[in-house]
C-alpha cells in the first residue's frame, strides 16, 4: 500500500529535511519512503494507491504521551474530589476503582485512546495498577482493546504491595505481594513485548510509586528488567507529602532512595519530578534518565510546578497527560500550551518556546521510550506515524509567520489528519469507522454505575 501526501502547506520532521513549505510524504506499507519538496511534476513520478491533498495543512510527527492512566476515563471530574490534593484525591478514589471490571477497563482504555488522537497522539504509554483478585484479567483486557484501536503502544505493568494495613493509601484487595506482582512482570513481559522495530506494543514494568511498593520490590524488579530487557517506569517526587513519606519511611529524599535501589539508570523514566534539587537535577543527568511531564495534572491536583525549565537539555523530557481523573482530559494539545505558560509563570517569558515544547511531544517522547530510533520524526525509514492540523481556520487565522508553533501559541482545536503504522485513523477532522456517540453512552453507563459502587455514594 503506498499512500502519497501531497501538497502540505507546511511540514516540519524533526529530522534531517527540517521544515518545509509546500512538500510531499510518500508511504510505503507502514513506513516513510520519501519526503521532499511538492511540485506539480511529483505525483506522477510515484505509483501509488492513494493521494491524500493536505493544502492548507501543517504536518508534523505524531505525538507521544509518555505517561497515563486509561482506566480514570471512568472517574473524571468527580465531584467529591475537584478540590483536593493527591492523597487525599487517591484516597477517595481508590475505593471506587477497587470495583473496575473487564467492562469498564474495555470502555475506559478507547475512550482515552480516541480522545488522544483527537489531539494529535500517534504513541502512547499507559501505566496500569490496579490488581483484583476477582478480575485477573484487567491487565490483558486494557492490551487488547488498546491494540484494536490501532494505537501505537509502550504500556507499563503496574503494581502496588504496601495497602492500608501497612500504612499507606488503597483499598487491601488492590495489593498483591512482592512475589505476586513480579511473576505478573514475567508474564506480561513473555506475553506481550515486542522488541522490534516498529514493535506496535513494547510493555515495561512499573511499580507504581515508592509509598506504594517495598523497596525489595524496586530492586527486583530492576533486576527483572535487565534480564528481559526492557524499560522501567514510576511515579517520582511529585509532591511535598510523597517527599514527607519517603523521609519519615525511607531517611531519605525521592531521588536520593531511587538512588538507592539503582534506579537512576537510562532504562528508567520518572513521572512528575516536580520536588528536586539543583544537585537531584544533577543526579538525574548523570543516571540518563527519561521524565514524563505532566503539567496539567501538577496544576490540576496543586502539586507544583516541575522545573522543566532546568532540566531541558539535561535529560530526556516528553509530556504526558497523566491519568484522565487529574486532568481530566486526554488533550495532547492542551498539555503543550499549558507546559509552556506554567514554565513562564515560574522563570519568564523566554524559559521555553513553542518550538521546545512540541520537540518534547514528539522527539522528547520518542527518546523517553527509547523508540526515536523509528518514532518522533517524519524521516525516510520512520514509521509513518503524522498528524495533520488544519491552518486555514479561524482560531488559526493570523498565525501564519510560524506556522508550526500555531499549535502551540493558538487553538489548534483538533486533528484534521491522523495515521499511524501508515494506516489513516482521522480524515477530514472525523475517526474512521468509530461509533464515538455509541461508546460515549455506554461509557457513561459504567461510570455511572462505578461511582454507586463507593459505600458512602447512596
Ligand atoms: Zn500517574
Amino acid at each position: 500500500m503506498r499512500i502519497l501526501l501531497k501538497n502540505i502547506e507546511y511540514l516540519a520532521t524533526f529530522g534531517n529535511t527540517g521544515e518545509l513549505s509546500h512538500a510531499y510524504i510518500l508511504v510505503e506499507n507502514g513506513v516513510i519512503k520519501d519526503v521532499g519538496k511538492y511540485t506539480a511534476e511529483v505525483e506522477g513520478q510515484f505509483n501509488v494507491d492513494e493521494v491524500v491533498d493536505m493544502s492548507g495543512r501543517l504536518v508534523l510527527p505524531g505525538f507521544v504521551n509518555t505517561h497515563h492512566h486509561f482506566f480514570q476515563t471512568l472517574t473524571r471530574n468527580v465531584k467529591k474530589v475537584q478540590d483536593a490534593k493527591l492523597f487525599d484525591w487517591l484516597a477517595y478514589l481508590y475505593e471506587i476503582w477497587k470495583w473496575l471490571d473487564e467492562e469498564s477497563i474495555r470502555s475506559a482504555t478507547k475512550i482515552a485512546i480516541y480522545e488522544m488522537m483527537k489531539s494529535g497522539v500517534t504513541t502512547t504509554s499507559d501505566m496500569f495498577y490496579p490488581s483484583m483478585k476477582e478480575s485477573p484479567r484487567l491487565f490483558d483486557v486494557e492490551i487488547e482493546s488498546a491494540m484494536e484501536t490501532g494505537m501505537r503502544l509502550h504500556i507499563a505493568r503496574g503494581g502496588m504491595s504496601i495497602g492500608k494495613k501497612d500504612g499507606s493509601l488503597p483499598p487491601d484487595e488492590m495489593i498483591q505481594t512482592d512475589d505476586g506482582i513480579l511473576e505478573e512482570y514475567q508474564r506480561v513481559v513473555e506475553k506481550y513485548h515486542d522488541p522490534s522495530r516498529y514493535s506496535m506494543l513494547r510493555v515495561a514494568l512499573a511499580p507504581c510509586t515508592p509509598f506504594l511498593v517495598t523497596p525489595n520490590l524496586m530492586r527486583e524488579t530492576l533486576e527483572l528488567a535487565e534480564k528481559y530487557d526492557v524499560l522501567l517506569h514510576t511515579h517520582l517526587a511529585e509532591t511535598l507529602d510523597e517527599e514527607k513519606f519517603c523521609i519519615e519511611r525511607f531517611g531519605k529524599r525521592p531521588v536520593e532512595y531511587m538512588e538507592s535501589l539503582g534506579w537512576l539508570n537510562p532504562r528508567v523514566w520518572f513521572a512528575h519530578v516536580v520536588w528536586v534539587t539543583d544537585e537531584e537535577i544533577t543526579k538525574l543527568q548523570q543516571g540518563q534518565v527519561g521524565i514524563a511531564h505532566c503539567p496539567v495534572s501538577n496544576m490540576r491536583l496543586g502539586s507544583g510546578i516541575a522545573p522543566i525549565h532546568k532540566m531541558k537539555g539535561k535529560l530526556r523530557i516528553g509530556l504526558a497527560v497523566d491519568g484522565s481523573a487529574s486532568n481530566d482530559t486526554n488533550n495532547m494539545l492542551q498539555e503543550m500550551r499549558i507546559a509552556m505558560l506554567l514554565q513562564r509563570v515560574e522563570y519568564g517569558a523566554n524559559a521555553i518556546s513553542p518550538r521546545e515544547v512540541v520537540h518534547m511531544a514528539t522527539v522528547g517522547g520518542a527518546r523517553v521510550l527509547h523508540m526515536d530510533d523509528y518514532i518522533g520524526k517524519i524521516e525516510k525509514g520512520y514509521a509513518a506515524d503524522m498528524v495533520a492540523f488544519r491552518l486555514d481556520s479561524v482560531e488559526m487565522a493570523g498565525c501564519l509567520d510560524d506556522p508550526l508553533s500555531a499549535i502551540v501559541m493558538c487553538d489548534a482545536k483538533e486533528a484534521d489528519f491522523l495515521m499511524i503504522n501508515g494506516v489513516v485513523k482521522i480524515k477530514d477532522g472525523e475517526l474512521i469507522g468509530i461509533d464515538i456517540a455509541e461508546l460515549v453512552r455506554k461509557h457513561n453507563v459504567l461510570s455511572r454505575k462505578l461511582l454507586s459502587r463507593r459505600v458512602d455514594a447512596h
